[in-house]
């Protein structure tokens, strides 16, 4: 009896892991048109300001390979390309989509190109520090302020195409976007530092 218990839970577990965790406000979000810009959440939105100081949850491997995803990727990366309000970065959460995922720019890259990566984390902080103006796509009117970062970090994320872990070293002002788009993952903004 003990053993059928055990296989069915496993069972279950197996059927846990193949489905994806996306809820249906997530699914409507992202699957209600074709692929285009998506709002962006304001902090003068009370609505959307307490949205944005929410801690963003992860993806599971399901979620990683489903349409979905790769529709909110397209999404993300438009939005943050818009001609009338182009960024450098976004995160997830800025289109209404509380989970672990940035897009950034990669200065230190050549052509620059915008990359993804999903349950993104810094593991560490270099004791160097750097100052520099930054802006957010959620915080209106282009108001941009001084912001000190660490110079070096190391990030740990899911390559979205390998769905393999890694670990990467950045520094310089890619390491400051790194930094705002995952805090914004923890649901800090950087007018939240002062
Ligand atoms: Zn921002």
């Amino acid at each position: 009896m003990k053993r059928v218990i055990y296989a069915t839970v496993f069972q279950l577990l197996l059927i846990a892991c193949k489905s994806t965790s996306f809820t249906d406000n997530e699914k409507e979000l992202i699957g209600r048109f074709p692929a285009q810009i998506m709002p962006v959440l304001q902090v003068t939105c009370t609505a959307d300001s307490l949205f944005l100081r929410q801690t963003a949850r992860e993806f599971n491997r399901a979620d990683l390979q489903n349409d979905l995803f790769k529709k909110l990727q397209q999404q993300m990366l438009l939005t943050v390309r818009d001609s009338v309000h182009p960024g450098v970065g976004i995160a997830s959460p800025q289109v209404g989509i509380s989970r672990r995922l940035i897009a950034v720019q990669r200065f230190d890259k050549p052509n620059e190109p915008f990359e993804f990566y999903a349950n993104a984390y810094i593991l560490s902080y270099s004791d160097e520090k750097q100052i520099g103006a930054e802006g957010c796509l959620s915080v209106p009117n282009r108001r941009r302020d001084e912001v000190e970062r660490a110079e070096t970090i190391v990030v740990k994320y899911i390559h979205p195409e390998t769905l393999q872990f890694r670990n990467d070293t950045v520094s310089g002002f890619t390491a400051v976007i790194f930094q705002h788009e995952i805090d914004h993952l923890n649901g800090i903004l950087y007018i939240d530092k002062f």
